[in-house]
Protein backbone atom coordinates (compact mmCIF):
# COMPACT_ATOMS: atom_id res chain seq x y z
CA UNK A 1 0.00 0.00 0.00
CA UNK A 2 2.59 2.22 1.05
CA UNK A 3 4.39 1.42 -2.86
CA UNK A 4 0.80 2.13 -4.50
CA UNK A 5 0.31 5.79 -2.73
CA UNK A 6 4.18 6.52 -3.45
CA UNK A 7 3.37 5.95 -7.02
CA UNK A 8 0.31 7.49 -6.84
CA UNK A 9 1.60 10.80 -5.19
CA UNK A 10 4.39 10.71 -7.20
CA UNK A 11 1.80 11.16 -10.30
CA UNK A 12 0.13 13.93 -8.68
CA UNK A 13 3.12 15.67 -9.34
CA UNK A 14 3.62 14.52 -13.21
CA UNK A 15 6.62 11.97 -12.32
CA UNK A 16 5.09 8.58 -13.48
CA UNK A 17 6.70 5.13 -12.28
CA UNK A 18 6.54 2.27 -13.76
CA UNK A 19 6.61 -0.30 -10.77
CA UNK A 20 7.37 -0.35 -7.05
CA UNK A 21 10.81 -1.72 -7.90
CA UNK A 22 12.01 1.40 -9.64
CA UNK A 23 10.62 3.53 -6.36
CA UNK A 24 12.62 1.34 -4.00
CA UNK A 25 15.15 1.32 -6.27
CA UNK A 26 15.50 5.33 -7.16
CA UNK A 27 15.95 5.80 -3.04
CA UNK A 28 19.25 3.69 -2.98
CA UNK A 29 20.30 5.99 -6.48
CA UNK A 30 23.79 7.12 -5.41
CA UNK A 31 24.70 8.78 -8.66
CA UNK A 32 22.54 10.42 -11.37
CA UNK A 33 23.43 10.80 -14.92
CA UNK A 34 22.30 13.39 -17.64
CA UNK A 35 22.12 14.05 -20.63
CA UNK A 36 22.61 17.11 -22.19
CA UNK A 37 20.60 18.20 -25.24
CA UNK A 38 16.59 18.17 -24.42
CA UNK A 39 17.56 17.27 -21.07
CA UNK A 40 19.50 19.64 -19.45
CA UNK A 41 19.03 22.38 -22.39
CA UNK A 42 15.73 23.14 -23.18
CA UNK A 43 16.39 21.22 -26.93
CA UNK A 44 14.69 24.47 -28.66
CA UNK A 45 17.62 24.93 -30.64
CA UNK A 46 18.13 27.96 -33.07
CA UNK A 47 20.26 28.63 -36.00
CA UNK A 48 22.64 31.71 -34.97
CA UNK A 49 24.93 31.67 -37.54
CA UNK A 50 26.15 30.23 -41.30
CA UNK A 51 29.37 30.11 -43.04
CA UNK A 52 29.57 29.00 -46.46
CA UNK A 53 33.09 28.48 -47.59
CA UNK A 54 31.58 27.62 -51.66
CA UNK A 55 28.06 28.83 -52.64
CA UNK A 56 26.24 31.09 -51.12
CA UNK A 57 24.55 30.89 -47.31
CA UNK A 58 21.15 30.04 -48.51
CA UNK A 59 22.41 27.08 -50.95
CA UNK A 60 24.25 25.77 -47.87
CA UNK A 61 20.92 25.90 -45.18
CA UNK A 62 19.25 24.43 -48.21
CA UNK A 63 21.24 21.24 -48.72
CA UNK A 64 21.54 20.55 -44.67
CA UNK A 65 17.73 21.21 -43.83
CA UNK A 66 17.18 19.08 -47.04
CA UNK A 67 19.55 16.03 -45.47
CA UNK A 68 17.78 16.96 -42.43
CA UNK A 69 14.42 16.39 -43.28
CA UNK A 70 13.15 13.49 -41.56
CA UNK A 71 15.23 13.79 -38.53
CA UNK A 72 13.63 14.41 -35.10
CA UNK A 73 17.20 15.44 -33.43
CA UNK A 74 16.58 18.96 -32.03
CA UNK A 75 19.10 20.15 -34.20
CA UNK A 76 17.66 19.20 -37.56
CA UNK A 77 14.43 20.45 -36.47
CA UNK A 78 16.12 24.51 -36.33
CA UNK A 79 17.61 24.38 -39.66
CA UNK A 80 14.73 23.13 -40.97
CA UNK A 81 13.00 25.71 -39.05
CA UNK A 82 15.78 28.09 -40.54
CA UNK A 83 15.18 27.46 -43.55
CA UNK A 84 12.86 29.23 -45.70
CA UNK A 85 13.03 28.62 -49.34
CA UNK A 86 11.54 24.99 -50.90
CA UNK A 87 13.19 21.69 -50.05
CA UNK A 88 15.18 19.59 -52.49
CA UNK A 89 14.69 16.04 -52.42
CA UNK A 90 16.82 13.73 -50.40
CA UNK A 91 17.57 10.30 -51.27
CA UNK A 92 19.19 7.33 -49.56
CA UNK A 93 18.66 9.21 -46.32
CA UNK A 94 20.86 7.65 -43.67
CA UNK A 95 20.62 9.10 -39.74
CA UNK A 96 24.05 8.37 -37.71
CA UNK A 97 23.38 8.83 -33.98
CA UNK A 98 25.97 10.89 -32.11
CA UNK A 99 27.17 12.08 -35.66
CA UNK A 100 24.47 13.45 -38.28
CA UNK A 101 22.71 13.13 -41.71
CA UNK A 102 24.31 11.51 -44.98
CA UNK A 103 21.78 11.80 -47.91
CA UNK A 104 22.29 12.06 -51.40
CA UNK A 105 20.68 15.70 -52.79
CA UNK A 106 20.04 16.07 -56.51
CA UNK A 107 22.79 13.50 -57.28
CA UNK A 108 25.54 14.77 -54.44
CA UNK A 109 26.88 12.54 -51.64
CA UNK A 110 25.92 15.51 -48.64
CA UNK A 111 27.45 14.83 -45.15
CA UNK A 112 25.69 17.50 -42.38
CA UNK A 113 26.89 17.03 -38.95
CA UNK A 114 30.05 17.15 -36.38
CA UNK A 115 33.25 16.52 -36.95
CA UNK A 116 33.88 12.99 -36.32
CA UNK A 117 31.68 12.69 -39.03
CA UNK A 118 33.58 15.45 -41.23
CA UNK A 119 36.60 12.82 -40.62
CA UNK A 120 34.62 10.10 -41.72
CA UNK A 121 33.77 11.79 -44.59
CA UNK A 122 37.45 12.66 -45.64
CA UNK A 123 36.39 16.48 -45.31
CA UNK A 124 39.22 19.38 -44.08
CA UNK A 125 36.91 20.93 -41.68
CA UNK A 126 37.24 24.69 -40.06
CA UNK A 127 37.56 23.96 -36.46
CA UNK A 128 34.70 26.57 -34.42
CA UNK A 129 36.39 26.88 -31.43
CA UNK A 130 33.56 29.47 -29.69
CA UNK A 131 30.61 28.15 -27.69
CA UNK A 132 27.45 26.62 -29.93
CA UNK A 133 27.47 23.47 -31.49
CA UNK A 134 29.01 23.51 -35.07
CA UNK A 135 26.90 21.08 -38.01
CA UNK A 136 29.42 21.10 -40.78
CA UNK A 137 28.33 20.64 -44.20
CA UNK A 138 30.07 19.03 -46.55
CA UNK A 139 29.89 17.52 -50.32
CA UNK A 140 31.66 13.94 -50.14
CA UNK A 141 34.96 14.90 -49.34
CA UNK A 142 34.65 18.38 -50.17
CA UNK A 143 34.20 21.36 -47.24
CA UNK A 144 30.96 23.47 -48.11
CA UNK A 145 30.19 24.99 -44.33
CA UNK A 146 29.59 25.29 -41.21
CA UNK A 147 26.51 26.48 -38.99
CA UNK A 148 26.23 27.68 -35.84
CA UNK A 149 23.06 26.41 -33.80
CA UNK A 150 22.73 26.54 -29.73
CA UNK A 151 20.49 25.89 -27.05
CA UNK A 152 19.54 27.45 -24.21
CA UNK A 153 20.30 25.70 -20.64
CA UNK A 154 16.65 25.20 -18.90
CA UNK A 155 16.01 27.92 -16.22
CA UNK A 156 15.76 25.02 -13.23
CA UNK A 157 18.80 22.90 -14.63
CA UNK A 158 21.27 24.70 -11.84
CA UNK A 159 18.48 24.28 -8.90
CA UNK A 160 18.21 20.44 -9.83
CA UNK A 161 21.95 19.60 -9.60
CA UNK A 162 21.66 21.63 -6.45
CA UNK A 163 18.50 19.99 -4.92
CA UNK A 164 20.47 16.35 -5.96
CA UNK A 165 23.19 16.93 -3.62
CA UNK A 166 20.39 17.88 -0.97
CA UNK A 167 18.89 14.15 -1.11
CA UNK A 168 21.97 13.17 -0.92
CA UNK A 169 23.25 12.05 -4.52
CA UNK A 170 27.43 12.33 -4.58
CA UNK A 171 27.77 12.32 -7.86
CA UNK A 172 25.91 13.66 -10.72
CA UNK A 173 27.48 12.99 -14.84
CA UNK A 174 26.62 14.69 -17.75
CA UNK A 175 27.03 12.97 -20.96
CA UNK A 176 27.20 14.27 -24.64
CA UNK A 177 27.42 13.52 -28.09
CA UNK A 178 28.21 17.59 -28.56
CA UNK A 179 31.78 19.13 -28.23
CA UNK A 180 33.97 19.58 -25.22
CA UNK A 181 33.90 23.20 -25.29
CA UNK A 182 29.71 23.16 -25.48
CA UNK A 183 29.93 20.01 -22.72
CA UNK A 184 32.03 22.35 -20.32
CA UNK A 185 30.60 25.79 -20.60
CA UNK A 186 26.81 23.63 -19.79
CA UNK A 187 28.62 22.18 -16.91
CA UNK A 188 30.12 24.85 -15.44
CA UNK A 189 27.57 26.64 -15.92
CA UNK A 190 24.80 24.60 -13.85
CA UNK A 191 27.59 22.88 -11.63
CA UNK A 192 27.36 19.54 -12.71
CA UNK A 193 30.56 17.05 -11.17
CA UNK A 194 31.99 15.33 -14.36
CA UNK A 195 31.32 15.81 -18.02
CA UNK A 196 31.96 13.37 -20.85
CA UNK A 197 31.63 14.70 -24.39
CA UNK A 198 31.81 13.66 -27.68
CA UNK A 199 30.32 10.35 -26.92
CA UNK A 200 28.19 8.47 -29.75
CA UNK A 201 25.14 6.52 -28.59
CA UNK A 202 27.00 2.86 -27.61
CA UNK A 203 30.34 5.20 -25.89
CA UNK A 204 27.48 6.61 -23.42
CA UNK A 205 26.39 2.97 -22.85
CA UNK A 206 29.79 2.10 -22.08
CA UNK A 207 30.38 4.99 -19.84
CA UNK A 208 27.15 4.33 -17.79
CA UNK A 209 28.34 0.47 -17.51
CA UNK A 210 31.42 1.79 -15.86
CA UNK A 211 29.94 3.77 -13.42
CA UNK A 212 27.54 0.71 -12.52
CA UNK A 213 30.58 -1.44 -12.49
CA UNK A 214 31.42 -0.23 -8.99
CA UNK A 215 28.01 -1.45 -7.15
CA UNK A 216 26.30 2.00 -6.32
CA UNK A 217 22.97 2.56 -8.00
CA UNK A 218 22.92 4.65 -10.91
CA UNK A 219 19.77 6.74 -12.37
CA UNK A 220 20.10 7.94 -16.29
CA UNK A 221 17.96 11.07 -17.39
CA UNK A 222 17.55 11.44 -21.25
CA UNK A 223 15.13 12.18 -23.75
CA UNK A 224 15.73 9.51 -25.60
CA UNK A 225 16.60 10.65 -28.98
CA UNK A 226 20.02 8.80 -29.59
CA UNK A 227 20.17 7.69 -25.95
CA UNK A 228 17.20 4.95 -25.69
CA UNK A 229 19.43 2.20 -25.15
CA UNK A 230 21.07 4.27 -22.11
CA UNK A 231 17.82 4.91 -20.90
CA UNK A 232 17.61 0.68 -20.51
CA UNK A 233 20.94 -0.15 -19.31
CA UNK A 234 20.55 1.92 -16.25
CA UNK A 235 19.47 0.88 -12.75
CA UNK A 236 16.60 3.26 -13.48
CA UNK A 237 15.91 4.97 -16.51
CA UNK A 238 14.26 8.59 -16.22
CA UNK A 239 12.71 10.13 -19.71
CA UNK A 240 11.54 13.42 -20.49
CA UNK A 241 8.29 12.76 -21.29
CA UNK A 242 6.59 16.10 -23.53
CA UNK A 243 9.91 16.09 -26.05
CA UNK A 244 10.64 12.37 -25.44
CA UNK A 245 10.59 10.19 -28.34
CA UNK A 246 8.64 7.22 -27.81
CA UNK A 247 11.03 5.34 -27.46
CA UNK A 248 12.13 6.83 -24.71
CA UNK A 249 8.75 6.78 -22.91
CA UNK A 250 9.14 2.69 -23.56
CA UNK A 251 12.49 2.10 -22.44
CA UNK A 252 12.30 4.26 -19.32
CA UNK A 253 11.80 3.54 -16.00
CA UNK A 254 10.04 6.79 -15.22
CA UNK A 255 8.28 9.49 -16.70
CA UNK A 256 8.60 12.82 -16.02
CA UNK A 257 5.62 14.89 -17.68
CA UNK A 258 6.60 18.34 -18.24
CA UNK A 259 10.34 17.43 -18.93
CA UNK A 260 11.14 19.77 -15.97
CA UNK A 261 14.80 18.38 -14.17
CA UNK A 262 13.71 19.34 -11.05
CA UNK A 263 11.57 16.40 -10.65
CA UNK A 264 14.66 14.31 -10.55
CA UNK A 265 15.70 15.28 -7.22
CA UNK A 266 11.78 15.44 -6.27
CA UNK A 267 10.79 11.46 -7.55
CA UNK A 268 14.02 10.79 -5.44
CA UNK A 269 13.04 12.12 -2.15
CA UNK A 270 9.83 10.56 -2.64
CA UNK A 271 11.02 7.32 -3.15
CA UNK A 272 13.06 7.56 0.10
CA UNK A 273 10.29 9.01 1.71
CA UNK A 274 8.05 6.32 0.79
CA UNK A 275 10.85 3.54 1.46
CA UNK A 276 10.97 5.11 4.81
CA UNK A 277 7.56 4.55 5.81
CA UNK A 278 7.51 0.54 4.43
CA UNK A 279 10.01 -0.06 7.43
CA UNK A 280 8.66 2.21 9.90
CA UNK A 281 4.95 -0.14 9.19
CA UNK A 282 7.32 -3.25 9.24
CA UNK A 283 9.12 -2.72 12.48
CA UNK A 284 6.13 -1.50 14.19
CA UNK A 285 3.71 -4.32 12.88
CA UNK A 286 6.03 -6.78 13.95
CA UNK A 287 7.55 -5.25 17.36
CA UNK A 288 3.73 -5.05 18.53
CA UNK A 289 2.94 -8.83 17.02
CA UNK A 290 5.88 -10.29 18.74
CA UNK A 291 5.64 -8.39 22.04
CA UNK A 292 1.72 -9.85 22.03
CA UNK A 293 2.76 -13.17 21.25
CA UNK A 294 4.99 -13.34 23.98
CA UNK A 295 2.64 -11.99 26.49
CA UNK A 296 0.30 -13.87 25.20
CA UNK A 297 2.81 -17.24 25.59
CA UNK A 298 2.94 -16.75 29.47
CA UNK A 299 -0.38 -16.22 30.33
CA UNK A 300 -0.47 -11.91 30.34
CA UNK A 301 -2.60 -11.22 27.15
CA UNK A 302 -6.06 -11.78 26.31
CA UNK A 303 -8.25 -11.13 23.37
CA UNK A 304 -7.84 -6.98 23.15
CA UNK A 305 -4.45 -7.21 22.96
CA UNK A 306 -4.32 -9.88 20.55
CA UNK A 307 -7.52 -7.70 18.23
CA UNK A 308 -5.17 -4.64 18.79
CA UNK A 309 -2.24 -6.53 17.49
CA UNK A 310 -3.65 -7.94 14.39
CA UNK A 311 -6.71 -4.72 13.72
CA UNK A 312 -5.38 -2.35 15.18
CA UNK A 313 -1.86 -2.22 14.21
CA UNK A 314 -3.26 -3.05 10.35
CA UNK A 315 -5.15 0.47 10.76
CA UNK A 316 -2.14 2.20 11.89
CA UNK A 317 0.10 0.92 9.35
CA UNK A 318 -2.66 1.74 6.61
CA UNK A 319 -2.82 5.42 8.16
CA UNK A 320 0.61 5.72 8.11
CA UNK A 321 1.10 4.24 4.37
CA UNK A 322 -1.16 7.28 3.35
CA UNK A 323 1.46 9.58 4.28
CA UNK A 324 3.26 8.48 1.24
CA UNK A 325 -0.04 10.28 -1.38
CA UNK A 326 0.79 13.37 0.01
P1 LIG B 1 23.46 14.86 -26.84
O1 LIG B 1 24.36 13.84 -26.27
O2 LIG B 1 23.89 16.24 -26.46
O3 LIG B 1 22.02 14.63 -26.56
P2 LIG B 1 23.38 13.65 -29.50
O4 LIG B 1 23.99 12.35 -29.09
O5 LIG B 1 21.94 13.64 -29.84
O6 LIG B 1 23.67 14.81 -28.44
O7 LIG B 1 24.17 14.20 -30.74
C1 LIG B 1 25.55 14.41 -30.64
C2 LIG B 1 26.07 15.30 -31.74
O8 LIG B 1 25.91 14.65 -33.00
C3 LIG B 1 25.35 16.61 -31.87
O9 LIG B 1 25.91 17.59 -31.03
C4 LIG B 1 25.56 16.95 -33.34
O10 LIG B 1 26.81 17.54 -33.52
C5 LIG B 1 25.59 15.58 -34.00
N1 LIG B 1 24.28 15.22 -34.57
C6 LIG B 1 23.45 14.23 -34.16
N2 LIG B 1 22.35 14.16 -34.92
C7 LIG B 1 22.45 15.16 -35.82
C8 LIG B 1 21.63 15.64 -36.88
N3 LIG B 1 20.45 15.10 -37.17
N4 LIG B 1 22.08 16.67 -37.61
C9 LIG B 1 23.26 17.26 -37.33
N5 LIG B 1 24.07 16.88 -36.35
C10 LIG B 1 23.70 15.83 -35.60
MG1 LIG C 1 20.25 13.62 -26.73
Amino acid sequence: MSFFGGIGGASKKGILIKGATYLETLSKVCTVVFDKTGTLTKGNVTVTEIKSFGSSEEELLKYAAAAECHSNHPIAKSIIRACTSDLENAENVKELAGLGIEAIIGGKRIFVGNAKLMQKAGAEYFDVVFAGTAVHVSEGANYLGYIIVSDEIKGEAAESIKALGDVGIQNTVMLTGDSEAVGEAVASQIGIDLVLSELLPEDKVKKVEELISNGQKLAFVGDGINDAPVLSRADVGIAMGALGSDAAIEAADVVLMDDNPIKVPQAIKLAKKTVRIVKQNITFSLTVKGIVLLLGAVGYAGMWPAIFADVGVMIIAILNSLRTMR
